[in-house]
């Protein structure tokens, strides 16, 4: 349907129309009060019902608003969903041309919210929430919206008093005193839909929005939901930030810069703004489960509210429990999307089993109670006691590459004294990287070995003796005797000091010497030597890793992939912390020095479920890591403080007790 984008609500200018004027078929129009890109927008009443209603009229006659228009409403027609705003009734009037009827929505375009400041995260979160809901609707039905950005999603601040016309599924039905805000998603007058009308001849550059997914244009015979998980991204971005998000390709900045405590979404949001769109969640749902995660600490108690706004719980209504909403998801874990082929598959389906039956309230609520029995100190049927929240489900991965190198040295010359002929030319040296070396099994340690570059070697002259082979005796400059100063005794007994000379005992009287460089010989050999060695390296990363009990989680893993990869092939760095370690494994030397020869990656995977629970006021963290059954891990809340204290006390006393016996 046509409201917005730009919905801007005028005042309560009536129609100046008179009497029956101001009738379209079964409507009475009461006051303009607005109007978007397609039509004007009435306040009007149903008149057999008496009930108040929006008529939105086509002010546009060319073919392609005409059949955008019909498409909007015949879609919001199909759809029954809480958070897309219903058209109750369209039809053609003969004096006002095409018309659309919703019920009236005491709301505002999310726009409007925005021109202030950024939202507060609760309220982000409870308006995407609702949002993510109604996308995940259409997709499952093939129909992408095509132009999600805040013109496009009305934001109802006070649940509707008076009932509107029309059946189940109304806006603003809810009861009093729900959260505050009910999101719709509104406008279907650009979305696709496998029998929609064809809206390739669209001038692009009128439609596409900030919040478009690079990827998108009206042409695409097949567009699929990734493109409106990019444009949920973006405006996700703006509600947080205040600001319109960056175009793409440009870096995402951290919402640190904003609120250091909405750091945690950050991962978030760079998967959901990925430009390529098979990096992106697969759906709406699990990319706002992953930001409800991301966001329990700053939200914190209020985040069930987000649940509460949401009656139609993913999870069947349990026999032996009280019925519960509260909000499941399986995460997908991006190394699955990208690398789903080479894990596992057993690993996965067992992952996915589990995560299945867990988001189910009755078995995880029995598996916590057979875990409180386990152990005296833990806390009494802990699954029946605890006031759930949501569970999130996931795979970690843990990454680990054995890298085997080979290093060669810059060459240095090497010469040594040579006798004989001169060498004939072979020809230029290779270079090093190209000289042929012994080959060694994988992963075993060469220690750094001499290797001459072949056809380096030349015999050349000695410089140092310029070919004589011998050198000036330095001692006696080359004269072979050197002057001495001698006592000599007189005959009379005195002593006078003379200057003698006497042959050098440097040279022997030679006046020269053998050259030290060449040894005698006049010639030298040279030749360019390198040293070689090769040494294997293992390189670890993980997913990110904040705030979870990493220890636990790494002692339940299991090796889910294993084998030699080529390093440089993209599909690896398509997963970003797999990318981080081949980064770091292939720059391992500036001076370019050392190569990788072989490569081998291992992937560890652990199954964790994370429990969020209500407690004082606080929410609590429980995380269920493994299978079969899970490690459980969580704060003091899941003991039992009695017994804790007991305990303590009763080892105290015991102390005590020897310390008096010893003594
Ligand atoms: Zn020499
Ligand atoms: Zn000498």
């Amino acid at each position: 349907m046509a409201a917005s984008p730009s919905r801007s609500r005028a005042g309560s200018a009536p129609a100046t129309r008179r009497g029956d004027e101001h009738e379209l078929r079964n409507y009475k129009l009461e006051a303009r009060i607005g109007q978007d890109e397609l039509a004007t927008i009435y306040r009007a009443r149903h008149l057999t019902l008496d009930r108040p209603v929006e008529v939105h009229i086509l002010r546009r006659s060319d073919w392609i608003s005409v059949s955008r228009f019909q498409q909007a409403a015949r879609l919001a027609a199909r759809l029954n969903h809480p958070a897309i705003l219903p058209v109750i009734d369209a039809g053609y009037d003969d004096r006002y041309g095409y018309y659309l009827v919703t019920p009236p929505v005491s709301g505002q375009p999310l726009q409007a919210l925005l021109e202030h400041a950024p939202l507060a995260p609760a309220v982000v979160l409870r308006i995407i929430s609702q949002i993510a809901r109604a996308l995940d609707a259409i997709h499952e039905l093939g129909i992408i919206h095509r132009d999600l950005q805040p013109a496009t999603i009305v934001v109802a601040e006070e649940p509707q008093a008076e009932a509107a016309v029309g059946g189940a599924g109304q806006p603003g039905g809810g009861t009093q005193g729900e959260g505050p805000q009910r999101a719709y998603l509104a406008n279907f007058s650009l979305a696709y839909s496998p029998d929609g009308p064809d809206l390739s001849q669209l001038d692009e550059a009128d439609y596409l929005t900030p919040y478009a997914a690079p990827e998108q244009n009206f042409r695409d015979q097949e567009p699929t939901p990734a493109l409106d998980i990019y444009a949920l991204g973006a405006v996700l971005f703006h509600m947080l930030t205040g600001e319109v998000p960056p175009a793409p390709g440009q870096e995402i900045p951290s919402l640190a810069r904003w609120n250091e405590a909405l750091a945690p979404a950050d991962r978030v949001l760079r998967r959901m703004l990925s430009p390529q769109p098979g990096l992106r969640y697969p759906s709406a749902g699990q990319a706002i489960a992953a930001l409800r995660q991301a966001l329990r600490d700053v939200v914190g108690p209020e985040l069930p509210s987000v649940t509460a706004a949401f009656s139609p719980s993913p999870w069947p209504a349990p026999i032996a429990y009280p019925a519960e909403a509260v909000e499941a998801e399986w995460l997908e874990n991006p190394t699955e999307t990208i690398l789903g082929d080479v894990i596992d598959p057993a690993f996965l389906q067992e992952g996915r089993t589990a995560a299945a039956q867990l988001h189910q309230i009755a078995p995880l609520r029995r598996l916590l109670d057979e875990w409180s029995r386990g152990n005296l100190l833990r806390r009494r049927q802990l699954g029946t006691t605890l006031q759930l929240v949501q569970v999130v489900s996931y795979t970690f991965y843990f990454y680990e590459l054995r890298a085997y190198y080979e290093t060669r040295t810059q060459p240095e010359v090497r010469e040594r004294p040579h006798q004989g002929s001169r060498l004939s030319d072979r020809g230029a040296p290779p270079d090093i990287w190209s000289v042929e070396l012994p080959a060694t099994e994988h992963y075993v340690e060469v220690r750094p070995q001499e290797m001459a570059v072949p056809n380096s070697a030349l015999v050349l002259a000695c410089p140092r003796c310029s070919g004589e082979g011998q050198v000036i005796c330095e001692p006696c400059s080359g004269r072979g005797t050197v002057e001495v100063s001698r006592a000599v005794q007189n005959p009379d007994g005195s002593k006078t000091r003379r200057t003698v000379n006497e042959d050098c005992s440097a040279c022997s009287g030679e006046g020269g010497n053998p050259c030290p460089r060449c040894q005698g010989t006049g010639q030298l050999y040279q030749e360019q030597v390198f040293q070689w060695s090769r040494w294997a390296k293992i390189w670890e990363n993980t997913d990110d890793e904040e705030g979870l009990p990493l220890q636990d989680i790494r002692r339940r893993a299991r090796q889910v992939y294993k084998g030699v990869i080529a390093i440089d092939d993209p599909r690896w760095h398509a997963v970003a912390p797999l990318h981080e370690l081949l980064e770091a494994a292939t720059k391992v030397d500036a001076e370019e020095q050392t190569r990788l020869l072989h490569a081998e990656l291992t992937i560890y995977g652990t199954f964790v479920s994370e429990v969020d629970y209500n407690e004082r006021s606080r929410l609590h963290t429980l995380y269920l890591i493994g299978l079969h059954p899970p490690t459980v891990r969580g704060d003091a809340t899941i003991f039992d403080k009695e017994r804790l204290i007991i305990g303590l006390a009763a080892l105290v006393a015991l102390l005590v007790t020897f310390a008096i016996l010893l003594l």
